[in-house]
């Protein structure tokens, strides 16, 4: 179980033993380079990469201090430059991208030149523990992933409580990592075990006086 004292830096050296890794936010920890986006990778039996930033550069930097060089799947959000800018530097890592179905034409033209495409539209089995939630939303279309108990969001532009309630139809959900943009239902946020407000999430601040929030970097860790 993950709880306040259990979260541990890396900042010297490989880790091991990781399940969740913050690769790319808006603040950082020591020797990792923040930058304005979002990218967390993640590790059970399959190694995956949700997002990947704006900045190729400062994600492989990030990425290269945990040892990473490795993935079997990378799974965008949504068509934001925040969270796939950094896709060209780590497409090579992979074999496969998943895309909501609503990316254009061009860019899943362009990534299927490099990868295998998965389009996704509905809940989806991506393998190993990792699924999608399907593509919410239709302003700013957008999916989450879910792994176990853990659910990680992009901007969560379709409203974080339609992603949650998604989510939840996979099972119970304890933690809730990602950008929650301008979600300010807090309340409903106080049930989950721990919540980890990163990037976009406006009410940052105010979500962090509570006791199950923590505090994100590019460069924190924790298993699950
Ligand atoms: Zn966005
Ligand atoms: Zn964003």
């Amino acid at each position: 179980m993950l709880d306040k004292s259990s979260s541990r830096y890396n900042l010297a050296g490989k880790v091991k033993n990781m399940d969740v890794a913050i690769v790319y936010d808006n603040d950082a920890v020591g020797e990792f380079i923040s930058g304005w986006g979002f990218s967390c990778y993640l590790k059970n039996k399959m190694k995956v990469l949700f997002d990947t930033g704006w900045d190729g550069e400062i994600l492989l930097h990030n990425l290269e201090l945990f040892g990473i060089d490795d993935l079997d799947l990378i799974v965008l959000s949504h068509q934001h430059w925040d969270h796939i800018g950094g896709l060209n530097h780590v497409i090579s890592m992979t074999s496969q991208v998943c895309v909501p179905e609503t990316f254009s034409p061009n860019l899943k033209r362009e990534i299927a030149r490099k990868a295998d495409l998965i389009v996704v539209r509905k809940q989806t089995h991506l393998g190993d523990c990792f699924y999608s939630t399907g593509v919410l939303g239709s302003r700013i279309p957008e999916q989450a992933l879910v792994a176990k108990t853990l659910v990680v969001t992009g901007c969560s532009h379709p409203g974080l409580d339609k992603i949650l309630s998604s989510a939840e139809k996979l099972g119970e959900i304890n933690i809730v990592l990602g950008g929650f943009h301008d979600f300010d239902k807090i309340e409903i946020l106080k049930k989950y075990k721990t919540v980890i407000p990163c990037h976009c999430t406006v009410l940052k601040e105010e979500m962090l006086k509570m006791p199950n929030t923590r505090r994100c970097y590019a460069g924190c860790f924790f298993e699950v």
